[in-house]
């Protein structure tokens, strides 16, 4: 079994500054946006990926070409940015 963990979001992509929407998890309102759009507290996508571990996978693959889990089709992490400079 995978483990999922928590989601990377920190493309400003996840943010709306259009206004606060209904989670579709669990109906309080957030600036948070999945990757299609879908208003979702990143603590709400990351608990229903750990509810639903039979969803579709993303899988990346790293400079080294070594695949890894971003998580599930509706909600998943940033993809690797390019640039390393500075990471460990
Ligand atoms: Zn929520």
């Amino acid at each position: 079994m995978i483990a999922v963990g928590l989601l990377d979001w920190r493309d400003s992509r996840h943010f709306d500054d259009s206004g606060d929407k209904p989670c579709t998890q669990c109906r309080t309102t957030t600036p948070m946006r999945s990757h299609a759009g879908e208003p979702v507290h990143k603590v709400c996508a990351e608990d229903w990926n750990d509810r639903n571990p039979d969803a579709p996978r993303v899988r990346a693959v790293s400079d080294k070409g070594t695949a890894y889990d971003l998580g599930t089709q509706r909600y998943h992490s940033d993809p690797p940015k390019k640039h390393r400079k500075g990471d460990r």
